[in-house]
C-alpha cells in the first residue's frame, strides 16, 4: 500500500501539507533527508528496483520556481506541487530528468507557489495560460495531498488567465463541485487499451478515463482530449482507430462539442531502455532501429516520414469521427 516509507525535508513539516500528511501517514516509516534533489540510499539502488522506488514519497521544499514559455497548449510550463509520479508508463518523459529518481515529490509549500503564480497572473497584459502539470499527474497527485480543489478554486478567486493540467487517471470526483470560474482546462490523455495495460502501468483504464472527462465536461470545465503518445507498435493503426472507435461510442456530445484535440508522438530515450530493460524484462521493447532516429541527448523520435504518414493517418481518422473537435496540433 503506497506509500512504503516517506523521505521528508524537515522544513516540508512546517507548511500546512506537511503537517497534514505526518498525520495521514502517521504509521508509516519516516525517514529525515537533507535534500530531496538527493537521497544517497534512492541514488544507489539499482534500475531493476525501479517499481519498489515508485512506492515511496518523498516530501520536501520547491526552491525552483522558473516559469518557462511555452507554445503548444499553455504560455508558461510552471513548476508545481509535484514531481514525479506513483504510475510506471514505460515511456514516461519524467525518467529523462530524473532517470530511475521519477518517484512522487510532494512539495510542501504549495501557499507560496500559489501566491506567486496569482501575482505573476495579474501583471500580465493579456490572460495567460499556465501549464501546471508537466512535471507530474497532478490527479493522481491529489489522491495523496488534496491539492488540486485547493489550486484550482484559490486561482479562480485571486488569479487571471487559466490553469492547464494533463492526466491519465479517473479520480476526478473533488473536482466536479468546485467553483473553478471557467479557469481551469482538463485535458484527458488517452490509448488503446492494450497500449495502457502493457506500457502505460497503474493508470486508469481507457472507459474510466473517458468517463472522467465526461463528468468533467458536465462540470463545465473547459476540456481537451490528449492522443498521446503515440507509440507505433505492430498494428498500430488498426489500434488507434479501434481508440477512436471507442471515443466515438463513448464520449458525451458535450464533449464532443466543446473539445480540443492534441496529438503527441512518443519520444523514448536510453535511459528509459535501460531502466526498462532490467526493471520490466517482460514488457514490450518500445524502440524500434527501423522507425526511431537520435534526437539528440540520447532520446529518440519516430522518423520524419513515419511521423508524417502517422500525422496524415490520424487526422483524416479523427476528423472523420470528430469534425468539430479542433486538432490544435501534431508533435
Ligand atoms: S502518469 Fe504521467 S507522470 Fe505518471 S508515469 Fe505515466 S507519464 Fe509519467
Amino acid at each position: 500500500m503506497f506509500p512504503q516509507k516517506i523521505y521528508y525535508e524537515e522544513k516540508a513539516l512546517e507548511y500546512s501539507t506537511g503537517k497534514q500528511l505526518k498525520e495521514k501517514y502517521k504509521d508509516k516509516e519516516w525517514i529525515l533527508i537533507d535534500n530531496h534533489n538527493n537521497i544517497p540510499e534512492m541514488r544507489s539502488k539499482e534500475n531493476r528496483e525501479f517499481a519498489v522506488m515508485k512506492q515511496s514519497l518523498i516530501l520536501g521544499i520547491r526552491k525552483t520556481h522558473k516559469y518557462t514559455p511555452n507554445f503548444k497548449s499553455s504560455d508558461f510550463l510552471v513548476p508545481w506541487t509535484s514531481s514525479g509520479c506513483i504510475a510506471m508508463c514505460l515511456y514516461c518523459y519524467l525518467v529523462c530528468n530524473y532517470n530511475k529518481c521519477a518517484y512522487l515529490r510532494l512539495f510542501a509549500n504549495r501557499e507560496e507557489m500559489l501566491d506567486k503564480l496569482t501575482a505573476f497572473s495579474r501583471k500580465s497584459t493579456a490572460p495567460l495560460t499556465f501549464e501546471i502539470g508537466s512535471n507530474s499527474d497532478l490527479i493522481l497527485e491529489n489522491t495523496v495531498s488534496g491539492n488540486l480543489p485547493i489550486v484550482i478554486e484559490e486561482f479562480a478567486r485571486t488569479g487571471r488567465g487559466r490553469l492547464t493540467f494533463p492526466t491519465k487517471f479517473e479520480m476526478v470526483e473533488p473536482l466536479l463541485n468546485l467553483d473553478h470560474k471557467g479557469k481551469t482546462v482538463f485535458r484527458m490523455s488517452v490509448n488503446p487499451e492494450e497500449i495502457i495495460n502493457t506500457i502505460e502501468l497503474g493508470t486508469s483504464h481507457l472507459l474510466n478515463r473517458i468517463e472522467a472527462l465526461n463528468k468533467m465536461a458536465e462540470a463545465d470545465y473547459t476540456i481537451g482530449l490528449l492522443i498521446a503518445p503515440v507509440i507505433m507498435v505492430d498494428d498500430w493503426k488498426k489500434k488507434y482507430s479501434q481508440l477512436l472507435d471507442v471515443l466515438e461510442a463513448n464520449l458525451s456530445q458535450k464533449v464532443k462539442d466543446k473539445m480540443f484535440i492534441e496529438v503527441i508522438f512518443m519520444t523514448y530515450s536510453y535511459v528509459h531502455r535501460a531502466i526498462n530493460n532490467e526493471a520490466f524484462p517482460h514488457a514490450p521493447e518500445l524502440y524500434s532501429k527501423e522507425f526511431m532516429v537520435g534526437r539528440g541527448r540520447g532520446k529518440y523520435w519516430y522518423r520524419q516520414n513515419i511521423r508524417d504518414d502517422g500525422e496524415e493517418f490520424l487526422k483524416s481518422e479523427i476528423t472523420r469521427r470528430f469534425p468539430s473537435g479542433e486538432i490544435m496540433y501534431f508533435c
